[in-house]
This record gives structure tokens, sequence and C-alpha cells, in this order.
């Protein structure tokens, strides 16, 4: 050991061999930060998520394909690495679909559930085999191996055909993915219920620890258990809804019981959220921009005194009304 250190130190005076060094050395330097975007798409979901050795993700694609077009346009992407629809309900793939036509797709990840209450999610199935991205169907516990520094795990899915028209049976079909780099969990839950959430709580246990959450179905009051939230454990939690959605989301009880297992939480209602995982050796935590999105639920002395009697629409007034921050 002692004669390689030697060995080593000698060439390093050697103008040579320090060009080589500093080449090898160049992955380490183009270490960067893991920045996941939580997209206003109105009522749905699209996730755009750039990894930090230069691979991208879009995870759904929002109810219309206008917001996530803009989107990836500004940002100058024209090629997409990884596409994943998390479930075939209508406000997560419909916006893929001009995402499949005008953008190069290289990967297209689904589940084998069939919602025979729909037809256009077939159609986006048809666009990924036509411009000839590979199709994965992954198994839950799998390993997507997107980036050596990034550790993403398959959680939740139906990879067994199922075809059915009930919607929770799809919802909980959904693709329930973890990113964990930096120490940093992210996790991102499509439109998984309550029943689904307590499965997958009894499989992955500690597993589940993410400081990010997108907050399953949209902040309905099926999803967001307790004891979901206990294992999880979010530090932010991302709600992704549009403002006046026929279904009442975000529910006040979704949000009382984030806000009572210590999350702070947003939503995408009035424009893109961007949060920022910074890489090794960086003296910088999450970083959330921009903040004006937060919804600041009741504080803590409302929650402990009157979390019970108040009704829900007056609860998700107050929620919903109270100070930005
Ligand atoms: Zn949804």
């Amino acid at each position: 050991m002692m004669k390689n250190a030697a060995r080593s130190k000698s060439l390093l005076h050697k103008p040579r061999f320090a060009i080589l060094l500093s080449l090898l050395l160049l992955p380490l330097s183009g270490w960067t930060q893991l920045n996941v975007y939580f997209l206003n798409v109105g009522q749905g979901d699209a996730t755009y998520i750039e990894l930090p050795g230069g691979s991208n993700v879009l995870i759904d694609g929002g109810p219309s394909s206008l917001p996530v077009r803009e989107f990836l346009m500004a940002k100058g992407v024209r090629r997409i690495d990884h596409v994943v629809l998390t479930h075939p309900h209508s406000d997560h793939y419909r916006g893929l679909k001009k995402v499949l036509q005008y953008f190069e797709v290289k990967n297209f990840y689904d589940t084998r559930v069939e919602n025979l209450g729909a037809i256009g999610d077939n159609n986006l199935r048809e666009l990924a085999a036509a411009q000839a991205a590979k199709v994965h169907f992954p198994e839950v516990g799998q390993h997507m191996n997107w980036d050596r520094n990034v550790t993403v795990k398959v959680l939740n899915t139906c990879s067994e055909v199922i075809q059915t028209r009930d919607s929770t049976r799809i919802n909980n079909c959904s693709l329930v993915m973890r990113f964990y780099y930096n120490g940093t969990g992210l996790l991102l839950t499509g439109d998984i219920e309550a029943s689904q959430e307590n499965a997958i709580t009894r499989v992955f246990k500690s597993g589940l620890e993410s400081q990010i959450l997108k907050v399953s179905h949209h902040g309905s009051a099926y999803s967001s258990t307790p004891r979901f939230l206990e294992r999880v454990k979010p530090v932010h939690a991302i709600i992704s809804y549009g403002v006046g959605n026929n279904y009442g989301h975000p529910h006040a009880d979704a949000l009382l019981r984030l806000q009572a297992a210590g999350a702070t939480v947003y939503g995408t209602q009035d424009g893109n959220l961007l949060m920022t995982i910074p890489p090794p050796g960086s003296p910088k935590g999450i970083d959330v921009a921009p903040l004006p999105f937060a919804i600041t639920p009741v504080s803590a002395e409302e929650l402990a005194s009157e979390p019970v009697t108040m009704p829900e629409s007056q609860a998700l007034e107050q929620l919903l009304n109270s100070p930005l921050r």
C-alpha cells in the first residue's frame, strides 16, 4: 500500500498523469443536484425530474397536453429518457399523448391495468410503440437503473393484467416510486388509496421514509392515512390539484393529517413548484422554490382544539384562505 501511495505521489508531479487524473475525476465534478418539478397541470398530475447524472424523467402528463408541452419546450427539452404512466386515468395520461407524438421518448413505463372506461390510454400505448420507445412493465421491488447515484425503487404497481372500470382498483394499481439521493427520499404515490397505502406500509416499513412526499390522489380524504404518514415522515408534502375541481381536492382531513405528521404542505394550483436535493458535500438542504404556493393549514392550536368539530367545508375554506408563506 505504502509503495503504491509513494508511486502515485511521484506520478502526480507528471503533467500527463495530472491530465489523466482530471479526466478520471470528471464524473465526480459533474455530480449535480436532483431537481423535481411538480407541474401545475390543473386537476391532475405531472412531475418532471432531472437526475444528477443528466437523465430526465416525466411521471404522468396531466389532463391536457398544453401545460406539460409548454414546460418542456420552455426548458428546451427534446428528448425524455423515461416517461412513466402511473395508472390509466385521464387526469394522468391525456397530457402524455402529445409528449409521445412530439418528443423523443426512450423508455415508457406502464402498468398492465386496462381501464375499460377509457380508450385514450390505449392510444398512448400505441404511440409509445410507434416511436420505438422501449415499453416496460416494472415489478414491485424492482430497482430502476436510471442514475448510478440515485436509487429508484418500485413500491407498487399491477404487473399482472387487470381489466376493470372500478376507479379505486385502478388507483390502487398506481406505479409508486421512491427516489433516494444523498440521504433524501422522494416518494411519488400516484393515486393509491388507504388500503394500498396500508399494503405498502406492511411490505416496505422503514424503506418508505421520504422527506419529500408527492401526496397521493390529489389530497383525497381516502388517502394519506396517519399510519402511512408515520412511516413516510414527510417534511415537504406536495398536492397536485386544480382550483375549483369537482372532487373537493384537497380534502381538509388529508391536509390536517399531513400537518399533524409534521409536513409543510404545498399545492400546484397556482404554478409549478421546484424542489432540489443538493449533491453530496453541499452544505445546503432541500431547496424549495418558489414558495408562494405553500398551503398554510390551521395553526397547531386550532388543530388541537377543534379538528373534529369544525365542519369539513369550513375547515377547507380556512386552510385555503389562510395567509401564504
Ligand atoms: Zn388522479
